[in-house]
């Protein structure tokens, strides 16, 4: 597979016809139809184009794609899933798209390390029905889960709702295998809880957004599979409840809360009005509500009495006002199926302006306060939708368009929309990007918010890794000037 042709030869096409050949026919592709997929995000937000799709079947195949590109200094766009919101895996027309789906083999199990060892594009909840295969949990948990791959999971150091107690993405990892912007493999994939050894590199490729390398595997940690789940969804008394509530669940449990999702009306309602088979969980209509998980590794973890006191004694101090526990696996996947509904739900409200951020969990309540303050000030009818994973701080707060209005005139308001939250969030502490990333969309928000120093070192990283600047351009750190 060496490259046999000197730099001042090696122009475009004799890199693409290189590298059609390393990855075979299968492997490639430049048509249109075909392509079509790849090049549009999940909300239609960036439409890319790509002079070629390289679909490789192994690490090796990455590896010698990697060098021909850098050697004719051709950009390099890596893809998982596609199912990103933030714009980071869309190629533009100069750029060689690398999906890794065909990499999606599980390459080990160990039950008694509590590891996986997987491929970048092997599906997540293929991930997950492994490891429960093994009676383990792999508790990474989102939405897309059937569609987008470990690689891009890692890339985008995904959230998702089990965060509370395992931790986003980041946390879950013990070793990478990565190929780096000029084509060496670096084989990080240890096995250990403890190597005090160095920088932590693997950490620089997870959230990285597929900047400074392609990640070709991974091991990942596993936990005990939980056999005592409990599920409730309540309605609180007003925001401030909501931390009181979950202060509450986390001692009552254990610690073993592993979801609280707050729930807003607006959401609520649109999910029953627009998702066929989602229905009001309560009786009575209430302005927020939370999703709450206890879950015990046994089933006599007593996590029934845990939830069921807990919730007594929160409704006698007036903390919630009404409440639900699931009594059966398929009662807490409908209760599970709102949260998902809620989602589903906003691409039937017209327009939406999406905001993923992250406050400091005690100032959440503050956070919606002043945002739905602001927002409706700024565009009166303007609907806040809030909702997420109250219990990391991190609040999914979207506007849905007034009823009546265009949705492009709608759209076109993006930018003034979302500075005026994310100004609040900053003011609070906190993040304008809790879980999706920066890619394209956040691009003006990392030079406006992020602090000058820190973007001096990411950059100063990003020279030294990735020295040609092929790795993914463009994304996370905007074109220097
Ligand atoms: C319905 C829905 C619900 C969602 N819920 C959540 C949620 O709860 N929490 C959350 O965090 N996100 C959520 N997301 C966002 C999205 O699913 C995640 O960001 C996911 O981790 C992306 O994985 P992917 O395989 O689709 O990556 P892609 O979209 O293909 O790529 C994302 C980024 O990773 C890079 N990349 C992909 N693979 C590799 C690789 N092997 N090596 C290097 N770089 C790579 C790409 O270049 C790009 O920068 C949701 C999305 C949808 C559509």
């Amino acid at each position: 597979m060496a490259i046999a042709i000197e730099n001042a030869e090696f122009t475009r096409d004799t890199a693409f016809a290189r590298i059609k050949a390393i990855v075979g026919a299968k492997g490639w592709s430049t048509d249109s139809d075909t392509i079509a997929p790849y090049l549009t995000d999940q909300r239609g937000l960036f439409h890319g184009e790509c002079a070629l799709l390289v679909r490789p079947a192994a690490t090796a195949e990455v590896a010698e794609v990697v060098k021909i590109c850098a050697r004719a200094s051709i950009p390099i766009v890596p893809q998982g899933g596609n199912t990103g919101l933030v714009g980071a895996g869309i190629p533009d027309r100069s750029a060689v798209l690398i999906s890794l789906g065909r990499m999606n083999q599980i390459r080990e199990i160990d039950a008694l390390d509590y590891t996986i060892t997987v491929e970048a594009g092997c599906i997540l909840a293929d991930v997950q029905s492994t490891a429960l295969s093994a009676d383990r949990l792999f508790p990474l948990s989102l939405g897309a889960e059937g569609t987008c791959q470990i690689g891009g999971n890692l890339s985008t150091n995904a959230g998702g709702v089990n965060v509370l107690r395992y931790g986003n993405a980041r946390e879950l990892v013990l070793g990478l295998e990565v190929v780096l912007p000029d084509g060496r493999i670096w084989n990080g994939l240890k096995r250990l809880r403890k190597d005090n050894t160095g920088y932590d590199l693997k950490q620089l490729y997870i959230g990285g957004e597929g900047t400074l390398g392609i990640i070709t595997a991974a091991v990942c940690k596993l936990f005990p599979n939980p056999k005592d789940i409990q599920t409730a969804f309540v309605a609180l008394r007003d925001l401030d409840a909501a931390l009181e509530l979950l202060s509450r669940s986390k001692s009552a449990s254990g610690d073993r809360v592993t979801s609280f999702e707050l729930i807003c009306r607006q959401p609520l309602a649109s999910a029953i009005q627009f998702v066929h088979g989602v229905r009001d969980p309560l009786e009575e209509v209430y302005e927020e509500y939370a999703l709450i998980e206890f879950s015990g590794a046994s089933t006599n973890s007593g996590m029934q009495d845990a939830m069921e006191s807990m919730l007594a004694d929160a409704y006698e101090t007036g903390e919630i006002v009404d409440a639900t526990i699931a009594q059966s696996d398929a009662q807490r996947s409908e209760l599970w199926r709102i949260r998902e509904a809620v989602v589903e739900a906003q691409a039937f409200e017209g327009g939406s302006i999406k905001n993923d951020v992250s406050v400091p969990v005690s100032r959440v309540p503050a956070f919606i306060r002043q945002a739905n303050s602001a927002i409706t000030t700024l565009m009166p009818g303007a609907r806040p939708v809030a909702f997420g994973h109250c219990g990391d701080g991190n609040i999914h707060y979207n506007i849905a368009q007034p009823i009546g209005m265009e949705k492009e005139a709608f759209i076109k308001e993006w930018g003034p929309i979302t500075k005026t939250v994310y100004d609040i969030v900053v003011s609070l502490g906190g993040s304008f990007s809790a879980e999706h990333g920066v890619g394209q969309l956040k691009l003006a928000e990392m030079d406006r918010y992020k602090d000058v120093l820190e973007l001096d070192m990411m950059r100063k990283l990003k020279d030294a890794l990735d020295p040609a600047g092929i790795m993914n351009p463009g994304k996370m750190l905007a074109p220097r000037s």
